[in-house]
């Protein structure tokens, strides 16, 4: 049934078929059937005219039909009619469709109309209103919530406008028996969770009889989505779990061991010690490991990537690294390079930029084993890349790299795949976590180190712009750093590189080079270009950095103090985030100032007051999660696990968090769901499946 074409439906000609197809891409019942309304008006109410004002909105009416005239010539055209109720009168005005309107509405019969109020030369009227004439049939059955469905201007022409929508679905349900919608969850839930039958949910989402059933309704739905969703996520980890054999590293050896006690130069933070341990654990399980860590910027993830490549190399295992890139890949050579100085343990390094005799004796030494760690970017995981015994691949960064990327990470070892770790700086809300990285185990840092002082950051406007580079001189001559960053993003490149250029200027006159030196970093620079102004920068020899966002990811100055961001508004929030982390690395008080123009969105406006409140790269995360919903945070794109139909990972985390406990107690049980009582959700899956609903690996 719900297979059958939609021009099989009473009332879908081919005309409107064609349309429906091209606009709303509903082929099928089943289609129109989960095409949800996006929001219901209130018709159990009626309103009196007489309390009617601009502000009322959507407004419903009862009231006889007055008059009806048609008014004004050519384009202007219209047809007036007057309603009247006990308490005053309206006018109802149309502008299309009003000839057939004028011969088929009765002046002196009651009607129910329905509309927006509108105003025009201080008084309001309602224009295209709903109206229906009130009969013996209709008085009670218009007091209802009526579903309002996406439109498009080519449908509302066809027809399809809010009421002849409606009536597809109501046809719809008058074809639909409970036997087209079996139940897809067991009695036993639904008991439990006090949950309406499907078919009950399907109808009441589209008409809700009331209040009370629409929440129930939309309440069971997204349950069932999100409880899929994890179903589908717990159990493909459990299936790697149990097929996919790992490396066993029982000791902790000589190289952690040394490490630890002569090199570490600081105290671990409680939270590193934890993700530590749970690393530990799983390297010694005999499975695969699939850990996602999460830690703030400045979190200090490096270490506890060094401290699980040492178990691997306490393990007769190689290890390593990989950045997204080069910038970020060097600056772990360098740091991990120091870290172990004196361990006898050879540290390498690989990018594309290697060529020659010096990358043929890299790939022969890491062949031989010769090599210990590995550090490198996606050059890591070309084909010709051969280890002699990699026991542990670590990347660094985890968005920047795709699916693929990752997956071919797997085939660098033999006869077992290597275990992952998998370390972002992007800070994800929990419930987006448990869905994208649901089939991972996650790990996160929690905690700063001791001693940061946090940024101190401010929004400025365009007046303050003097100011502002008072304050930076007054920075630089304390002997601190600068960045000024501006957006650059594809669609605006053009001027958003004129943008940077001409605020390269500004800077170079208010920083002169006698005493002032400037580097300047963008996406259209080469990359040798790039690197050589990145590493004077780097290395102390300019106090100011103007880029483009391409310094977002990893880099490490501690001397750089101050981060200016130009134009903030067009900057998402985890994007500043990743910025402000740009300082406040070294001892010094670092700063964060945020420019704008002086007229802000309302959007921007709050954006920029949560930078201002908060550092907490959770919490910020989770006001972009609310401002932006789940589809735009950055890292979620690609992913297919977002598309969800009715659920909202921003504001459902709670069905989530219990559809994700549930899914998981009936899998501890019963993994391949066998017992009777969840044969119906095996079988769920699997039709889910076949439909190519299937959400794929994440790592
Ligand atoms: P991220 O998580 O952003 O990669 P890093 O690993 O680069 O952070 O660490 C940031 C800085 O904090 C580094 O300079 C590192 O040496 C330092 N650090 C890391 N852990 C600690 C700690 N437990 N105590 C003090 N400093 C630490
Ligand atoms: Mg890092």
């Amino acid at each position: 049934m719900l297979d059958t074409a939609i021009e099989y439906l009473r009332g879908v000609g081919t005309v409107k078929a064609d349309m429906l197809k091209k606009e709303l891409a509903i082929h099928t019942f089943g289609d129109l059937l989960t095409a949800f309304p996006y929001r219901y008006v209130d018709k159990t109410k009626f309103h009196k005219i007489n309390e009617l004002s601009e502000e009322s909105g959507e407004v419903q009416l009862k009231g006889i039909l007055r008059k009806l005239d048609m008014l004004g010539e050519g384009g202007k055209r219209r047809l007036v009619g007057r309603l009247r109720d006990e308490t005053g009168v309206i006018e109802l005005v149309w502008f299309q469709g009003i000839y057939w309107l004028e011969r088929h509405l009765k002046v002196g019969s009651p009607y129910v109309a329905f509309g927006k109020i509108n105003s025009f030369n201080g008084f309001i009227n309602i224009t295209h209103p709903e109206l229906e004439e009130v009969g013996e049939e209709n008085a009670e059955a218009a007091r209802t919530f009526a579903p309002v469905y996406r439109s498009t201007d080519k449908l509302n022409a066809k027809g399809l406008e809010a009421k002849g929508r409606r009536r597809l679905t109501e046809a719809l349900f008058e074809k639909l028996t409970p036997a087209d919608l079996p139940e897809n969850l067991p009695d036993y839930l639904l008991q439990k969770m006090h949950l309406p039958s499907r078919y009950d949910a399907l109808r009441w989402i589209h008409f809700p009889p009331s209040q009370k059933e629409l929440d129930a309704a939309t309440n069971r739905l997204k349950f069932e989505e999100l409880f899929y969703l994890q179903m589908r996520l717990l159990q493909s980890k459990h299936r790697r779990k149990t097929a996919i054999k790992g490396y066993v590293f029982e000791k902790v050896g000589e190289h952690f061991n040394r490490f630890y006690k002569e090199k570490l130069p600081f105290e671990l933070t409680g939270a590193q010690k934890r993700v530590i341990k749970e690393i530990r654990a799983d390297l010694g399980a005999g499975v695969q490991m699939n850990r996602l860590v999460q830690g703030d910027v400045g979190s200090g993830k490096t270490v506890v990537a060094l401290l699980s490549m040492l178990l691997a190399l306490d393990n007769g295992y190689q290890a390593c690294l990989m950045a997204p890139t080069e910038i970020l890949a060097q600056q772990h050579l360098i740091g991990i390079s120091q870290m172990v100085e004196g361990l006898g343990i050879r540290v390498d390094y690989l990018s594309g930029s290697i060529k020659g005799k010096k990358r043929e004796k890299i790939l022969a030494d890491l062949k031989s084993g010769d090599i210990h760690i590995l550090i490198g970017t996606h050059a890591l995981i070309e084909d010709w890349v051969e280890f002699q015994n990699l026991g542990l691949a670590i990347t660094d960064e985890q968005h920047r790299f795709g699916v693929a990327q990752r997956a071919s990470l797997w085939k660098k070892s033999k006869p077992l795949p290597p275990h992952v770790l998998v370390m972002t700086a992007t800070p994800i809300p929990r419930t987006l976590a448990m869905t994208l990285y649901g089939d991972l185990d996650v790990s996160v840092i929690d905690e700063l180190p001791p001693g940061r002082k946090p940024i101190t950051t401010s929004h400025r406007t365009e007046n303050h712009r003097i100011r502002v580079f008072g304050f930076m001189k007054e920075e630089i001559a304390k002997g601190r750093q600068i960045y000024v960053v501006f957006p650059l993003i594809e669609e605006s490149e053009k001027m958003d590189l004129k943008n940077l250029m001409e605020g390269y200027e500004v800077l170079s006159r208010e920083f002169p080079i006698e005493q002032y030196q400037i580097s300047i970093v963008h996406g259209k620079m080469k990359p040798a270009d790039k690197d050589f102004e990145m590493q004077r920068f780097v290395r102390g020899e300019t106090q100011i950095m103007i880029a483009t966002t391409v310094i977002e990811v990893g880099v490490n100055v501690p001397n750089a103090s101050v981060m200016v961001i130009e134009n903030t508004d067009r900057f998402g929030l985890s994007q500043l985030h990743q910025l402000r982390g740009r300082v406040g690395r070294g001892a010094d008080q670092s700063y964060c100032i945020l420019m704008t123009d002086f007229k802000l969105s309302t959007d921007a406006r709050e954006r920029i007051a949560t930078m201002v409140r908060t550092t907490d790269g959770f919490e910020i995360a989770e006001a972009d999660l609310r401002l932006r919903g789940p589809g735009n945070i950055e890292g979620t794109q690609q992913s297919g696990l977002l598309n969800l139909h009715i659920a909202d990972l921003g504001r459902d985390g709670e069905i989530l968090r219990n559809a994700r406990e549930i899914a998981m107690r009936i899998l501890e049980k019963d993994p391949e769901l066998q017992h009777p009582l969840n044969v119906m959700m095996r079988e769920q899956l699997e039709k889910d499946t076949k439909r190519g609903r299937h959400w794929g690996r994440i790592s």
